[in-house]
């Protein structure tokens, strides 16, 4: 248990009118904890959302040395605030602290610290459909020292900010580009890990795919590039002559929270669901001879994104007639049902802040 003491503001913030967007807007409050190598983590505090300041010469400036997490809080109809499986985020986030040599938080401390600075923010959830309070918690590196070595302090934050809808008219399906020279994670190397360094690494094949016109990068493996690995920040599923079949989790791509629902709801449902290798080759046959039924990706942000078409070198691989199909439509209104409580639920997914 966290001993967090309570700054709030006198000041509170006018609450946007008109379109959120993604991640632009902050609200009232930050969480925020330190940590120093033979004191532990300490001083756990809610405060008034401020800037920080760090040395320039702050090891996670050079070295990277970083991990980060991503979770919605959404509003209940009676004013009340729910969390979506929280205590995933938490173990997922000791899973990259491990890999990043970050001292981790206990499971419990964690999810304390969101619903803490959320539940004192509560009335920055926003109420319309689709939209919610996206959560960033994260922890730098803070040593002030040039060498190569992991920091003896390191600085815990949790920021709030309400997002818009991420669909304004209906689930639109993307355009998804497969890069065949970049690559974004190798086995070994930090793609399990939540971390921006994998973002750095994404960012010359997105732009490259944005030039081309496609939303979203789809990664092949760093070894052979020929097995399918994940897209930007999402997972993702194909359905095959009515099977489920996602990339297995080898130690290279995120292990979604969404993937884990989704693979749950799907086998609930009586589908057959494989985790395994996937090569660009079957997907191109499965597509020539009419298998390849529906491509989705998953994650926090959009929860089911459905995909439309697939370019690989000078195959455009069409998915569907243009909308979304029968399984993603499903998907996207269970897990957002249970979200928003809409739908009950039956798995202890939807977690009360209070
Ligand atoms: C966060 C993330 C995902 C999706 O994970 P969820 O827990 O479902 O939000 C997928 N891929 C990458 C690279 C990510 O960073």
């Amino acid at each position: 248990m966290l001993d967090i003491k309570f700054d709030l503001t006198k000041e509170p913030k006018e609450k946007p009118q008109g379109p959120l967007g993604f991640g632009k807007i902050f609200t009232d409050h930050m969480f925020i904890m330190n940590y120093t190598e033979g004191k532990g983590w300490h001083d756990p505090r809610v405060e008034p959302y401020h800037e920080i300041s760090l040395e320039p010469s702050a090891m996670v400036f050079h070295y990277g040395q970083e991990m980060f997490e991503g979770l919605k809080a959404y509003r209940g109809d009676d004013g009340k605030a729910f969390l979506f499986r929280p205590d995933m985020n938490a173990k997922r986030a000791i899973r990259s602290n491990e890999r990043l040599c970050i001292p981790t938080i206990p499971e419990e401390d964690f999810v304390q610290a969101i619903k803490a600075v959320v539940n004192v923010d509560r009335d920055w959830i926003p109420t319309e459909p689709g939209t919610s309070l996206y959560i960033r918690p994260f922890i730098i590196a803070t040593d002030p020292i040039l060498g190569v070595a992991p920091s003896k302090t390191y600085l815990f934050i949790i920021i709030l900010s309400p997002s818009g809808a991420y669909y304004s008219s209906g689930l639109a399906p993307v355009g998804i580009w497969i890069e065949d020279d970049y690559v974004r994670a190798v086995r070994g190397g930090l793609g399990y890990a939540k971390t921006g360094g994998n973002y750095a690494a994404s960012l010359a094949a997105q732009v490259k795919a944005h030039d081309d016109g496609y939303e979203q990068v789809l990664w092949l493996d760093g070894v052979e590039r020929k097995y399918i690995e994940e897209v930007g920040s999402m997972n993702i599923f194909f359905k095959i002559d009515g099977k489920i079949v996602t990339p297995m989790l080898s130690g290279s791509i995120l292990p979604g929270i969404t993937r884990d629902s989704v693979i749950t709801l799907c086998k609930d449902w009586g589908y057959e669901v494989e985790e395994r290798l996937i090569s660009v080759d079957e997907l191109l046959d499965a597509q020539k001879s009419g298998k390849l039924e529906e491509v989705f990706g998953t994650g926090t942000a959009a929860v089911i994104s459905p995909v439309g078409k697939l370019r690989f070198g000078n195959e455009v691989m069409v998915i569907g007639d243009g909308t979304i199909g029968e399984v993603s439509q499903k998907l996207y209104d269970t897990v957002t049902g249970i979200q928003t409580g809409a739908i009950p639920d039956e798995r202890g997914w939807r977690v009360e802040v209070n």
